[in-house]
């Protein structure tokens, strides 16, 4: 018998609900353990209160003083909670989280010792990073990393640990994380929306870019993911033949929670609204034992650090639900993957969001303003969006069938393309006083604040449009949503920009009033992005062919995606709008290709390994079985055991060919992931192991699984399918 399996199954099966007590209102636990706005007013002087307030809010320099307050508040605000250690938390290009742990303790000769937290341990730490991936920054300049608190990310008490969010800086300057130039990027969207908002209104100082994101994840048994080699090296299954029962059922989307997991979802909300992450909504999704998990939408910086910290708290809750939590976005063949969609918008400081529909003519106007921007920076730059979405597990959704695909494309629903569509027929130049009142009364100022096709929305486009905000769809479970901000807010700054000048140039030049030269601009605009609108469904080849017919890109596979990060119009975007310098563009690209070789590189290791030692010995044992039981109705019928026994010896040498198909392959894959090896080249070696050394995975796996239906079940060493989905 396979014991490992049917010790799995066997504990599994006995597991109860794990208690939850929920016994405190959530709105009383909410950032409990955050040192938040309202914790500072308690623990802090008027003066660092302001100070703090000042930094968040306009961006201005901390000085010392007010740090060595900051940090003895934090500190005794911290101890009143049984901390004793602290930590700078921050995102280096792992996409992961980093934290290095310090007591507060410290001696002071004499045999005492005091709890101590200063400014500068506050302000500045110098982690011993040489191995976080870098992309050669370090090596080139030989430069040491440092970490720097933002202020505009709230410390919080993780544990026993208070931990500071941090940026990750080279000392000379290039940012090693992602938060980095995520902060760069949110300071360039608001230096441009500003601009154009003050064509609105002019008591608008600042505007903020939202996130709202869904965590997609499968919860499978702790004791059956852990018999899988591959789940626990991989985050996926490399080989199991799908159930007979899968999602065509549609029976466990919004059906209601299993009792297990959804103890799970009360505990891990407990947890976030302690660590002041505003979860809102939970269900089932379209897979078995798939869920999601959404909070309400905050300010992007902040979004994406409760996100980073919620993958983590996520792993820690589920393993004391006896769950694994997998994050991949691919972890079962032929069942539905995982997403993280992005939710995005901008609002300004007076409280408007910029990509709601208003209730006057003007405030649509601005609007139609962002929303026509925002769609030609997609359309101009849809081949970076999509390489910043591309990795190694992320490819197993898109373009792999399943929704949404490999091309970015954007829709809008019907009302607002009907919109558009007028707005394209706008007179060019200045506009007669019954064309500005007609447009006024009868396009600007019919849209509706609810729009209707909201409801009915294209689930497989990769950015869509719902009503008061955008939502970049084709972003990966596993991914740091900071790389999807820092694209989609660099590239409407740089859009924006553009617009301001435009507009400006019109109204200097060719005297045209301000609504006249934006309506003129944005015709253009609705006229050149005509090409990244797309209502259709997202499956299969009719929308491929059309969209090559289109000139939109087609990127399958991670290797072809990334150049484009590296492309000269990249590079100066990036530059241009002071996000990332040439070297730290580079860097995160080489950063990038680098992992997806390693990534790839373990799953060929470690499925050569499990087909080889796990299912071809498995096989043979079986084959054994048949040998015997054959020779033994030889024994019995004499000349006549053919008869008896054709179907055993049919099996026997089809498991024969399976045996030699695995063999083979395996051998071709070492050979290939040799050579790749041998490559200098990164580029070039990362593509070797795309085109080269993964094809064999399929080919592998379609002999592993083709066992799988063929030897008794008693012997199978892998849990299965079914185990691993419908165990609840
Ligand atoms: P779904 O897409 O699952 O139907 P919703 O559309 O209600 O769910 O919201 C999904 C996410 O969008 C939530 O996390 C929500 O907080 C977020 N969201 C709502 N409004 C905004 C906004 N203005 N900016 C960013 N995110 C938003
Ligand atoms: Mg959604």
């Amino acid at each position: 018998m396979a014991k490992l399996r049917f010790n799995a199954l066997a504990e599994a099966s006995k597991r109860k609900p794990i208690k939850i007590v929920e016994d405190i209102k959530r709105s009383a636990l909410f950032g409990e353990n955050v040192f938040s706005e309202n914790t500072m007013r308690q623990y802090l002087t008027k003066d660092a209160f302001k100070g703090v307030m000042n930094a968040i809010d306009h961006g201005t320099k901390i000085d010392r003083n007010i740090a060595d307050q900051v940090s003895s508040a934090m500190k005794e605000w911290a101890l009143s909670k049984g901390v004793t250690h602290y930590t700078h938390w921050f995102q280096p290009l792992t996409g992961a989280t980093a934290e290095k742990h310090d007591a507060f303790f410290e001696t002071i000769g004499g045999g005492m010792a005091i709890e101590k937290f200063g400014g500068s341990q506050l302000v500045q730490q110098e982690p011993d990073a040489s191995s976080f991936p870098n992309g050669g920054i370090r090596n080139t300049f030989e430069a040491r990393g440092y970490t720097a608190w933002d202020p505009t990310s709230p410390a919080f008490i993780y544990g026993t640990t208070l931990s500071i969010p941090t940026i990750f800086v080279a000392y000379t300057g290039e940012a090693l994380d992602n938060k980095t130039p995520l902060l760069r990027a949110l300071q360039a969207v608001d230096f441009s929306a500003t601009a154009i908002c003050k064509y609105f209104d002019k008591n608008v100082k600042k505007v903020t870019a939202s996130l709202g994101w869904e965590q997609e994840y499968f919860l499978i048994d702790q004791a059956l993911a852990e018999s899988r080699p591959d789940i626990i090296l991989t985050g996926r299954t490399l080989l199991g033949h799908s159930p007979a029962k899968g999602q065509q059922l549609d029976d466990h989307y919004f059906g209601s929670i299993p009792s297990r997991a959804l103890n799970f979802m009360r505990d891990l909300e407990t947890e976030c609204m302690l660590l002041g992450i505003p979860v809102k909504t939970r269900h089932n999704e379209v897979a078995p034992n798939q869920f999601e998990l959404a909070p309400i939408y905050e300010e992007a910086n902040l979004a994406v650090d409760h996100n980073s910290l919620l993958m983590d708290v996520m792993g820690k809750v589920g393993a004391r639900h006896h769950f694994k939590v997998l994050l991949h976005e691919k972890p079962f063949a032929g069942i539905n993957g995982s997403g993280k969609h992005n939710n995005w918008s901008l609002s300004t400081n007076t409280g408007v969001n910029l990509l709601s529909p208003g209730k006057t003519p003007m405030s649509n106007l601005q609007f139609l303003t962002f929303f026509v921007n925002t769609i030609k920076a997609v359309n101009d730059n849809e081949e970076l969006l999509r390489a910043v979405i591309a990795s190694a597990s992320n490819d197993h959704r898109l373009g792999a069938n399943e929704a949404p695909p490999a091309i970015i494309s954007v829709f809008i629903g019907a009302q607002l393309t009907k919109v558009l569509n007028e707005l394209e027929n706008v007179t060019n130049g200045k506009l007669s006083p019954e064309e500005k009142t007609d447009l006024k009364l009868n396009v600007v100022g019919k849209i509706p604040d609810v729009l209707l096709d909201n409801t009915d929305r294209n689930r497989t486009s990769p950015f869509a449009f719902t009503g008061n905000k955008f939502e970049f769809r084709a972003v990966g479970s596993t991914a740091n949503c900071a790389k999807p901000m820092k694209v989609l807010n660099t590239i409407v700054a740089k859009q924006l920009k553009e617009f301001k000048i435009e507009v400006d140039k019109l109204i200097d030049t060719k005297d045209l009033k301000k609504d006249e030269a934006i309506f003129n601009v944005l015709r253009e605009y609705i006229k050149a992005s005509k090409k990244i609108l797309f209502e259709g469904n997202g499956y299969g080849d009719a929308w491929e062919k059309e969209a090559k017919k289109r000139g939109l890109s087609n990127n399958k596979t991670t290797p072809e995606a990334l150049k484009v990060k590296v492309s000269e119009k990249s590079i100066a975007l990036f530059e241009e709008m002071e996000v990332m310098s040439k070297v730290e563009t580079v860097a995160r690209y080489e950063v990038e290709v680098e992992e997806y070789t390693m990534r790839i590189q373990i799953e060929a290791r470690v499925l050569g390994d499990i087909a080889g030692n796990h299912v071809v010995p498995t096989a043979v044992k079986y084959q054994n079985l048949l040998i015997k039981n054959v020779t033994g109705l030889q024994q019995i019928f004499g000349k006549d055991y053919e008869k008896h026994a054709a179907e055993q010896i049919q099996l026997i040498k089809k498991i024969s060919e399976h045996i030699e198909g695995i063999h083979s392959k395996i051998d071709k894959m070492i050979n290939a992931r040799k050579k790749a090896n041998k490559i200098e080249n990164i580029e070039a070696m990362a593509e070797a192991y795309c085109f080269k050394v993964k094809p064999f995975f399929e080919e592998i796996r379609y002999h592993c699984d083709k066992l799988e239906l063929m030897i008794d079940d008693e012997l199978w060493p892998l849990t299965k399918y079914r185990e691993l989905l419908f165990t609840r």
